[in-house]
């Protein structure tokens, strides 16, 4: 597994099985949070890099959606950590195999029932802040999709939101995407938060995407003949 620190507060573990994984570790004041849970493979890498940290013990899981290569090393970190696992609520009957994903003929359970719980929200549904991350729900890769902003260091980690090509944005992997329309609306809060450095589950981190935005929404629309205004509209 490949470490690297990529900000002040954050790591990012990065392994390789046809593609590359990604799962990044957030130091809070008083412990640490992970975002994403890899492939099952990375769990002991996971768990020897958090242990050597010194920075206090595990203290929560969140999760940008519940696809398997994404959940893949819960089960090995929760043995050895008993911590909270946090979702966006509209991800857990997909993943608990309730329902099946849309597009996907069958329902598959990724965890078991009660392991995962919702992310607060106010009434309005917006997420609340957990630590030191703003959770942003983006559906459109998957119902739940979740970014995670860490306004201090300006860093967001986008999961499955993007893949990147040459240092910019990219679609999402179509074959796992159920709506590139709503993947690309959702892709506009790159354009809110301005982030300097995004983070990407499937491929290289892209600086400063704000600056190549209307690009990417421009290119992927184009290849995937969505209207414009359905994608500026509410
Ligand atoms: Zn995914
Ligand atoms: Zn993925």
């Amino acid at each position: 597994m490949e470490i690297k620190q990529i900000s002040e507060h954050i790591w990012s573990l990065k392994t390789w099985m046809i593609v590359p994984f990604h799962v990044w570790v957030v130091k809070e004041e008083d412990g640490v949070t992970l975002v994403d849970a890899g492939i099952g493979k990375m769990g002991k890498g996971i768990l020897k890099f958090i242990n050597g940290m010194d920075a206090g013990p595990l203290k929560r899981i969140v999760l940008t959606h519940g696809h398997p290569d994404h959940v893949g090393a819960l089960k090995a970190i929760l043995k050895e950590n008993e911590v909270p696992v946090y979702v966006h609520k509209a991800e857990i009957p997909y993943m608990e195999g309730k329902k099946a994903y849309p597009g996907r003929k069958k329902p598959s359970a990724n965890v078991t029932e009660h392991l995962v719980q919702p992310l607060m929200e106010d009434e309005a549904g917006n997420l609340n802040k957990i630590d030191s991350l703003e959770p942003y729900w983006t559906p459109g890769h998957a119902p739940g999709h979740v970014v995670y902003y860490h306004p201090e260091d300006g860093v967001l980690l986008a999961g499955d939101l993007f893949t990147s090509k040459n240092g910019k944005l990219y679609r999402p992997m179509p074959m796992f995407t159920y709506d590139m329309e709503e993947a690309v609306r959702s892709s506009r809060i790159v354009g809110e938060l301005k982030p300097k450095r995004l983070e990407i589950c499937h491929g290289k981190a892209v600086l400063n995407p704000a600056d190549h935005l209307d690009q990417y929404i421009e290119n992927t629309s184009n290849t995937y003949s969505i209207k414009e205004e359905n994608v500026y509209k509410g």
